[in-house]
């Protein structure tokens, strides 16, 4: 929290100082490789050119003028909004982060945008205390904080009892996950508060009803598999924890979960989730939590096979090697870690990380949520089954046919997954095809049976990490109509690699979409104001140009996009991704693919550098994508005979799995259909085949007719380096980001309009002084007097509108005025 303020006196003596010596100079930002921006004043200037002489060291630069930004008077600095800032440029939004992040301001507001930079140290900023700070008070009566950001979705929510969305976005390590803790922590606390609870309170009673406090017959009570879980409630921190009910220990324990199984040390994180996930919690008319939900979104399954030599696999692998008690026995999990094919190939331990507390924290997490011993025990037996899929030895005869040298892996794989082994071996080495109208055995290289295996572990996980989030919305989720929601949205905001492919296309368009949702948000707000005060205003001016881009990837039908026109090359008998690219070019590139020249409008569509991909230009930037691999990916195949094995698995989980993605029985190859009896036959109906884009695409558009249906609140999460390190901002890595969240992009719609607002009565006090005589004395109603005195200021009719209760300006003219007015 800030420290106290000096006296009144001082202050204003020391901001006069500070203004008077602004006065002297023409104070300017000038652009810099390293630093980003510095500061300098200009020296001497012609129409082109000036000479600044440099802040720091008194360097001499001649810059070009358009280069220049101007710099806002110190009364500015440290400014909680930056939409306050008369100069509305880059150089002053980024000046304005890094002085409040100095001094532990990580929260700043840009307008509609609460930015937040990772402090990466643990600041008291979430305290029982703070809570209290932000509860039941406006945003301006506060610094800026994500507290200020769910109190007001939290007040919207009752007072217009409509849905509300927090949108949170951000690279990699900028702090989303933790961000979205922060929201449900708040919430869950004044939750509560508001609705203190006993443990008899209904809650715990439909809990009870719906998952019986004693496991099914035959299993212990608790987890005979973890050794000492410490079954540490949250109720023991004290505080608004300990009054918390047991469904909001649920919601919060779900987390743990999620993390197990969807988060991965990475490079830029050692917690990095590796999904996107949008948590609806709702309400009850009282304000008590009623329940919650979770969707999610693309999850990095390929990560489970695959990882660069310096990241993990998902955490759960490390958490379960790490556990004690008879569990790894029963799992068949007879090895030391760096044994597994999975896990050997990358890093095993992260500082900081124990798997071991993190196993027990998981294991009481699934308890708490309720899953039993026999639904956990499922959950680890796909992963254990993965880690054996992964040591499975296949080779290559001399005629390069696929066969397995010993076959004992892939017997602990099927005892696991509770299929034959004949049915599983010959699904992987041998499979059985349609060719024509007739089944003929398909021969397999090693190779090919190998990625049929990776495929299939992959697969696994993901539809158990599907089943997982599905399992823990059984237990929070209750319908209830009269109930309204706050949604927090967690999920992976721009990225331009060095490499760019398929992933982040999928990553892109979707923050395409949300940007354009923001954007199209921001509009409506600023025309209601606009009309609200009676102000005319070119609205054609304000373009929502995303919606090319938007329709470049996911037109259908006739006008083609990306993602369609991958598909179409998906069921193309000898299409290739050299194909798919070809005919991306042919269609968006016409005669211009060859010269590099942009398409009109912010669509620009070019050939790339390098062989085989495209260019698609965003919001944020340019993008190259790389196209090798795409047409696997967005098939993201897994053989008919192995999902019909696995569909008929005696272990109903695992069958489970695989019910919606089983071909019907009419499909069957009439020799195989010996391995399933006809009373373990289940009615399964084909899934229609959907490719990994168009999944996507439906699940995005869900999403967004969600979050159209809500009054959504826009957080934007920024690294401040790229060490981890607190204290430090790398201004170039913050402008880059500032540039793909949207932050600057908000801020340039604004400047279309007349970003600086004041009160008439405030516009009055301040600047009246400037007009002496001009008002009367006596009353004089402020939209007159405000009137009277923007007219004998002289000002341009085009920087300035008058509203009904304030008095707008066009970015910069405040600062003019200041200036006129220091100088009297
Ligand atoms: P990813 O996209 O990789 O999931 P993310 O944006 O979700 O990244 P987080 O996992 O939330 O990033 O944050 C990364 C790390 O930064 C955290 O593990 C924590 O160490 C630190 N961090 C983030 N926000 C805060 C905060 N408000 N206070 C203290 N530390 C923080
Ligand atoms: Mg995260």
């Amino acid at each position: 929290m800030p420290a106290p303020r000096p006296s009144q006196s001082t202050e204003a003596t020391r901001a006069a100082a500070l203004q008077a010596e602004f006065n002297e100079k023409k104070w300017v930002w000038v652009p810099d490789e390293k630093d980003g921006y510095l500061a300098g004043w200009v020296h001497q200037e012609d129409d082109e050119t000036a000479e600044i002489i440099m802040s720091s060291g008194g360097e001499i630069r001649r810059v070009p003028l358009y280069a220049l930004s101007k710099m806002n008077p110190p009364k500015f600095d440290r400014v909680e909004d930056i939409a306050d800032l008369t100069f509305l440029n880059e150089a002053s939004v980024v000046h304005n982060l890094r002085l409040r992040y100095g001094s532990g301001a990580i929260y700043t507001y840009s307008g509609l945008f609460l930015v937040a930079i990772n402090p990466y140290q643990n600041l008291p900023l979430y305290t029982d205390a703070i809570i209290s700070q932000y509860r039941s008070k406006r945003r301006d009566e506060n610094p800026p904080h994500i507290f200020a950001v769910a109190e007001r979705a939290w007040v919207n929510m009752g007072e217009e009892r409509e849905n509300q969305s927090i949108l949170i976005t951000g690279e990699s390590g900028a702090g989303k996950t933790e961000s979205t803790k922060k929201v449900i922590q708040y919430l869950s606390a004044i939750a509560t508060d508001a609705h203190p609870r006993h443990p008899s309170h209904s809650h715990s009673a439909s809990m009870a009803s719906s998952f019986p406090a004693s496991p099914p017959s035959g299993l212990p009570r608790r987890g005979s598999f973890h050794a000492k879980a410490t079954h540490v409630t949250s109720n023991s921190t004290g505080g608004a924890k300990g009054r918390l009910g047991l469904l909001e220990r649920q919601i919060l324990q779900a987390n743990p979960i999620l993390e197990a199984f969807g988060n991965a040390q990475t490079q830029r994180n050692n917690n990095s989730s590796r999904f996107g996930k949008f948590i609806r919690i709702s309400f009850s008319l009282d304000g008590s939590i009623s329940g919650a939900n979770i969707d999610w979104y693309l999850l990095e399954k390929s990560r489970v096979v695959v990882r660069s030599a310096a990241e993990r696999n998902f955490h759960v692998f490390y958490q379960l090697l790490s556990s004690g008690g008879s569990l790894k026995d029963t799992l068949l999990l007879d090895r030391p870690l760096d044994e597994y094919e999975f896990l050997n190939r990358s890093r095993r331990e992260v500082d900081g990380v124990n798997d071991r507390e993190d196993w027990d924290a998981l294991i009481n997490a699934l308890d708490i949520v309720g899953f039993t011993v026999a639904e956990q025990f499922d959950l680890f037996r796909i992963v254990a089954a993965i880690l054996h899929i992964g040591n499975i030895d296949i080779r290559s005869t001399k005629s390069d046919d696929a066969f397995m040298p010993d076959p004992s892996q892939a017997e602990r794989v099927c005892h696991l997954l509770g299929i034959p082994i004949a049915e599983f071996t010959r699904a992987i080495l041998r499979p059985r095809v349609l060719a024509g109208r007739e089944w003929v055995t398909q021969a397999r290289t090693g190779q090919q049976s190998l990625d049929e295996l990776a495929s299939l572990s992959k697969s696994l996980y993901e539809k158990s990490f599907s089943a997982l989030v599905e399992r823990i919305n059984r237990a929070l989720d209750r319908p209830s109509s009269k109930s309204t929601f706050i949604g927090v949205l967690d999920i992976a905001g721009f990225e331009i690699f060095e490499i760019n492919t398929y992933e982040q296309l999928l990553i892109n368009y979707t923050n395409e979409k949300l940007q354009q949702f923001f954007n199209h948000h921001m509009f409506v707000l600023e025309q209601e104001e606009y009309s609200r005060e009676g102000i005319e205003w070119d609205y054609v001016n304000f373009k929502l140009d995303l919606q090319p881009t938007i329709d470049l990837i996911e037109s259908s039908g006739n006008a083609i996009g990306i993602l369609s026109c991958l598909d179409e090359e998906c069921i193309m008998p000898k299409a290739t991704d050299l194909t798919f690219t070809e005919k991306v070019h042919s269609i968006w590139s016409g005669d211009l693919r060859a010269t590099e020249q942009p398409h009109p409008g912010r669509t620009k569509y070019t050939l790339p550098k390098f062989e085989q991909g495209f260019i698609i230009t965003h919001y944020a930037g340019k993008v190259e994508y790389r196209t090798d691999g795409w047409l696997e990916k967005n098939k993201d195949p897994l053989n008919d005979n192995l999902t019909r094995v696995l569909a008929s698995s005696s272990e109903p989980y695992v069958a489970s799995l695989f019910q919606d993605f089983a071909g019907v029985f009419a499909d069957m190859p009439p020799s195989s259909s010996a391995g399933f009896s006809a009373g373990k036959r289940r009615p399964i109906k084909r899934g229609a085949f959907r490719t990994v884009g168009q999944r996507h695409k439906e699940q995005l558009a869900l999403l967004m007719a969600q979050l159209q249906a809500t009054q959504p609140h826009f957080v934007r999460c920024i690294v401040p380096n790229v060490n981890k390190k607190p204290g430090r901002v790398d201004v170039p890595l913050v402008l880059d980001q500032l540039r793909c969240n949207g932050v600057l992009e908000g801020i340039r719609i604004a400047r279309l309009g007349y970003p600086n607002r004041l009160p008439f009565v405030e516009f009055r006090q301040r600047y009246e002084i400037m007009t002496p005589g001009v008002i009367p004395r006596g009353y004089m109603d402020g939209r007159k007097a405000c009137i009277r005195i923007v007219e004998a200021l002289d000002l341009d009719t085009e920087l300035f509108r008058v509203g009904t209760s304030k008095i707008f300006f066009k970015a910069g003219v405040l600062a003019d005025l200041e200036e006129r007015r220091d100088a009297l």
